[in-house]
């Protein structure tokens, strides 16, 4: 969002205004002011029907400048649209998503516009922008279309965008509009309309083209500097197998070269650091349909690499008064039916298994079953917090069509923890839960992240579970655990869970692209229907809040995004094999193995390659494996009691002694660097 600031001075670009123009006669009159409120407060008076560019001329030249469309009232407008009552105003820019949103919108309509003079006749179904570009359904009868036609398309847009010409709003009659698309043939268009009738219709015309649209766009054309169609897919009208298939033509564009040629570095590395390509070069997991779809099965090297991060955070857990707790993988039914997530969630989860005459469930979540263990015993208020943590394994019923490498499966571990504190000692909660967090994404490299607070829709209470006065105070509370530290925060009203608010965690990636990851969860129902309770200092009966939290949220998906984040190239103690032992021939595989005997001793994870291949050929091997050290040894070596050194990606570190390698590495595994 932009900042405005209130002191900028304002010249407003009429002081009357005229309305109703026509031959005979012209109306004037004075003018009726409307108050128009900015994101730091500031208030300010213009003339009814001034517009959003006609206000960021008055802030300044550069807002007018980068301004694409403008928020009034939380909703996203034309930069021209008239504004005609009292407003709160944001102007979005490129860097806010629904500024980019609105450009790759604005990017569609103009890709329409170069098909329709290339391939006059096509039809339209829908264009919106997704999450990086756009697409355009469109129906062009026989004609396929090629690489070629990309990009004489590409040529067209561009050509047109060129002449800079504005997005024009028009509301017109249903009528009119049917009369519009029933002229051109454009059967899509009128099918759409049929859902319209008592909506007001908009069209949005730029130079020969116009379209059906609600809007909103960028003012012009000439915003977008670069364009890049990047492929065609078959997408079957509205979703619908029994519909057309029709050609999805997928672009995205920036407002400067420079942003798209970093925008196809990032497409291709995103290509070369692929989990799932990594996954296998680098002997990580693997799935197979023998096992079944969605079900990663994870080698001896990714089972290090899972197990190194499982035993960070359980050292930082324990640390900060985590407990361990284990628990089976099936639980009675009934368990589910007293949290509510049977029947209600019963598509997201595997069918019941039957022993016995009871049904059991591959358990779809870890709570339950800690609840239980709060159960076993009476509490009272000096157990608490009481900090219960287990890496659960839990099942979801996912679509096939869903799964995608480690990133959606069937069965994940959750680094669970859930968390009974008394409502007085939620925030110092929340407080060190953030501390966590902030603590695991850091020493893992992600430098940036932001956080989203999930509220509850005030308006809609009856969505919720839980008293008023307790939503009220737990989101007072989460928001001063937030501002206390110093979290770079967004509320969304309306996206807490039925059962409370939360904070979402959301981390951005060497790519810079941004994955959901922790979240921690306020709940004030399953102590209710669980009927959990504590005795209190004064003797009488309460009820625990719970905290669920998770900072990696699943482990398949974190370790998913931290090979792409990584490329692969894991820092050292991290690293599934960190330091491999070459002998230079095989008169020194003797002298290799006992180096790597040693290393091993230490707690350094070594391998020996002693493959009868020549050591040129070997590094260049390991170099792909990204193992962080290769030792080679040889006459000097063996002769020395020492070993040459390189480190992948940085080539030679000459020769060391075997001890002060080994102090270096250890020291670099210990402060994981
Ligand atoms: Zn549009
Ligand atoms: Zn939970």
């Amino acid at each position: 969002m932009v900042e405005v600031t209130g002191s900028t001075p304002v010249s407003p670009t009429r002081s009357k205004t005229t309305i109703g123009a026509c031959s005979d006669f012209f109306l004037e009159k004075t003018a009726t002011m409307i108050t128009i409120t900015f994101p730091d407060g500031a208030t300010r008076e213009f003339p009814e029907g001034t517009t959003g560019r006609e206000i960021a001329e008055g802030l300044s030249k550069g807002l007018a400048r980068e301004a694409l469309a403008v928020s009034v009232n939380g909703q996203t407008w034309d930069l021209s649209r008239p504004i005609l009552s009292d407003a709160s105003v944001v102007f979005l820019k490129w860097g806010d998503d629904e500024g980019k949103r609105t450009f790759w919108h604005s990017s569609a309509h103009l890709m329409a516009e170069a098909i329709e003079a290339l391939f006059p006749g096509t039809k339209f179904g829908i264009g919106p922008p997704v999450e990086n570009g756009f697409y355009y359904d469109i129906d062009m009868g026989d004609h396929s279309l090629s690489g070629d036609d990309l990009l004489q398309i590409e040529k067209k847009m561009e050509a047109l965008a060129g002449r800079d010409v504005p997005y024009r709003r028009e509301v017109v009659t249903w009528e009119k509009a049917v009369q519009h698309f029933r002229a051109k043939g454009d059967t899509y268009k009128l099918e759409l309309l049929q859902d319209l009738r008592d909506k007001e219709i908009t069209f949005y015309h730029q130079g020969e083209f116009t379209d059906l649209c609600f809007g909103p766009h960028i003012p012009g054309t000439g915003r977008i500097k670069a364009i890049k169609l990047l492929n065609v897919a078959g997408a079957y009208w509205r979703g619908n197998e029994k519909n057309k298939m029709l050609q999805r033509v997928y672009g995205v564009t920036f407002p400067s070269r420079k942003e798209l040629d970093d925008h196809l570095f990032r497409l291709e590395e995103a290509k070369r650091r692929d989990h799932r390509k990594l996954g296998a070069e680098l002997d990580l997991f693997f799935l197979t349909p023998r096992v079944g779809a969605g079900l990663p099965l994870w080698l001896p090297k990714g089972a290090i690499l899972r197990e190194t991060l499982e035993s960070f955070l359980k050292e930082e857990q324990k640390k900060r008064g985590y407990l361990p707790v284990v628990t089976p993988h099936i639980g009675n039914l009934s368990l589910y039916k007293t949290s509510g997530h049977y029947p209600y969630y019963k598509d997201s989860q595997f069918d019941p298994i039957v022993v016995e005459d009871e049904e059991y469930l591959l358990k779809p979540m870890n709570c339950p079953h800690h609840h239980q263990i709060y159960l076993s015993r009476p509490r009272s208020y000096r157990d608490l917090p009481l900090r219960l943590a287990e890496f659960g394994t839990v099942y979801r019923y996912e679509q096939s069509g869903e799964l995608n490498g480690l990133t959606r499966v069937r069965s994940f571990t959750v680094d669970d923890s859930h968390i009974y504190v008394m409502q007085e000692q939620l925030k110092d909660e929340l407080c060190r839960v953030i501390e966590l967090i902030q603590h695991v994404f850091g020493t893992l490299g992600f430098k940036t992240f932001k956080t989203r607070l999930s509220f509850r829709d005030p308006k809609n209470k009856e969505k919720y579970g839980g008293a008023d006065d307790m939503w009220e105070r737990s989101e007072a509370d989460i928001r001063e655990a937030a501002d206390s530290m110093q979290l770079r925060y967004s509320i969304d009203v309306g996206e807490a869970a039925f059962y409370g608010p939360k904070i979402d965690f959301l981390v951005q990636d060497a790519l810079l692209r941004n994955w959901q990851l922790g979240t921690v969860q306020v709940d004030y129902v399953m102590p209710e229907r669980f009927n959990l309770e504590y005795t209190g200092s004064d003797g009488q009966k309460h009820r625990p809040v719970i905290i669920h939290r998770a900072p990696f949220g699943s482990l398949e998906r974190f370790i998913g995004v931290l090979i792409e984040h990584f490329a692969g190239e894991f820092p050292v103690w991290l690293a599934p094999v960190q330091a491999v032992v070459l002998p230079l021939t095989d008169r020194h595989l003797d002298y290799a193995r006992k180096v790597s005997d040693d290393l091993s001793a230490s707690g350094i994870r070594v391998e020996v390659d002693d493959r009868n291949e020549k050591v040129g050929y070997k590094i260049r091997e390991w170099e792909t494996k990204k193992v962080p050290y290769m030792l080679v040894a040889g006459d000097k070596e063996m002769t020395a009691g020492s070993i040459s050194v390189r480190r992948h990606g940085k080539g030679d570190l000459g020769v060391q002694s075997l001890e002060t390698f080994t102090a270096t590495t250890l020291e670099e595994i210990r402060t994981k660097s």
